[in-house]
């Protein structure tokens, strides 16, 4: 597949009215989005979705140096794609202490991490000030150290959690709840969100498989107050289970409008519908113009936007969904590329390699990804397979895998800002060293 800027021609003329949209730099609908899963021509998809990503991010791919830190397994629901939770008293249960934080912390500095990133679950008897102090424990062990560790942490669900734990948490206001634990952990040195428990946002998918856990408005409402707080986030889709294609397209629109409000109250100016699409257009010459340009990292100094879609497809092995196949590798693809074309305002689309395998995200570079994140060490929430869930992968071997995808491999931070490493030193490109 080349890096040509100009729309391919898909064996699949069903794709052609797809092409003309992209071109036009006009937004997909569903419709669109179903022709595309429908489509015999998977390379043809794939094609549109890697000349879009193209245009918004060149030949570069991002990975970035982090340590994931699960503070605990235990769990008050028991959402029937996990096999990760445990009640506390079980034999596999544990909770970190803050000593236990620090270690890791250190650990996390000591291999040239520039990112935490922390979740776990639903514990129903830490008491709320553990997580800004979990968090207060990253940024200062790591400052002692002479790193300026960036701490991404807790999904929506782990932040209403926290609120309903604060008693804070009201039914009639639940963003006031909300927006007090989030002002909290910013204070504490909270950078980001990560973007886990989307899953699908669909009630009847919910309920089927996730109930208990909050609904799409809530979580939606949980990543408008941080972006309104100048935190960034992610988004996430876990797709493969009980839902179907249009579902997944449905929660595709429904993040999109978000980004929409978001990009919207850092200035950006919405067209006659509302929306918000970096897609730029192709004129008449063949030349590219982008009525909208992605956020800058400059402009991350005052955040408030989703960064990244991540694609996780659903492993059925070891959690209440064992009947279930799965999705296959090229159903993985094409969502992917899906992604990539319908969240035409979302900057970035990650191909998590941890869930992925390494060799599946060089393939989903070339169709839409940009991102691969990162050197994880030790995730335990969502394994492949059987896998161990010491994952680790080398600096040196990330780049390799890029470069042998095609791409110039290039380190960011969480904010996607360039970093210049020497070992385990690192500063950023363009600001003096951490
Ligand atoms: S997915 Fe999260 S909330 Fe659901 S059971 Fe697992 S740890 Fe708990």
């Amino acid at each position: 597949m080349t890096a040509t800027l100009a729309t391919p021609t898909s064996l699949d003329p069903a794709l052609a009215a797809v092409r003309d949209t992209l071109d036009a730099g006009r937004r997909l609908s569903i419709d669109d989005g179903l022709a595309l899963y429908r489509s015999h021509d998977l390379w043809g998809v794939c094609e549109l979705a890697h000349t879009l990503r193209q245009r918004l991010t060149g030949d570069i791919a991002y990975y970035n140096v982090n340590r994931h830190l699960n503070y605990s397994n235990v769990c008050a629901l028991s959402c029937k794609f996990c096999d990760f939770y445990a009640r506390q008293g079980d034999d596999k249960a544990y909770t970190r202490t803050l000593e236990d934080i620090r270690r890791e912390t250190r650990l996390a500095v000591q291999a040239g991490a520039t990112e935490m990133h922390v979740v776990g679950g639903l514990h129903p008897y830490l008491p709320w000030e553990y997580y800004p102090d979990l968090v207060r424990t990253i940024r200062r062990t790591a400052k002692d150290l002479g790193s300026d560790l960036h701490v991404k942490a807790f999904t929506a669900v782990e932040i209403v959690h926290i609120a309903k734990i604060a008693k804070v948490y009201k039914a009639a206001d639940r963003t006031a709840g909300i927006r007090w634990v989030l002002e909290r952990l910013k204070e504490a040195g909270l950078g980001s969100l990560p973007g886990g428990g989307a899953e699908v946002f669909d009630d009847r998918v919910h309920d089927e498989t996730f109930k208990g856990k909050i609904r799409s408005d809530v979580w939606l409402d949980v990543h408008r107050v941080a972006h309104e707080l100048g935190l960034n986030t992610n988004a996430t889709i876990l797709y493969g289970h009980v839902e179907d294609r249009r579902e997944r397209l449905v929660h595709m629109d429904m993040l999109r409008r978000a980004q929409d409000e978001a990009l919207i109250r850092l200035g950006y100016e919405p067209d006659d519908e509302g929306a918000v699409s970096f897609a730029p257009v192709v004129q008449a010459s063949g030349e590219l113009r982008s009525p909208n340009r992605p956020p800058t990292p400059e402009m991350n100094d005052r955040g408030g936007y989703f960064q990244a879609i991540i694609p996780l497809p659903f492993f059925p092995d070891g959690s209440e969904l064992e009947h279930l196949p799965g999705p296959g590798g090229l159903e993985n693809l094409r969502t992917l590329a899906i992604a990539r074309l319908m969240l035409d305002n979302f900057p970035h689309v990650k191909a998590f390699w941890i869930m992925q395998t390494l060799p599946m995200a060089q393939l989903m570079l070339q169709c839409g990804a940009d991102d691969i994140d990162g050197t994880v060490i030790w995730y335990d929430i969502t394994k492949v397979g059987n896998a161990d869930t010491h994952q680790e992968v080398g600096v040196k071997d990330l780049e390799q895998a890029i470069r042998d995808a095609g791409f110039e491999p290039v380190e960011r931070d969480t904010l996607y800002r360039r970093v210049e490493r020497h070992g385990v030193t690192w500063r950023l490109a363009d600001r003096p060293a951490s």
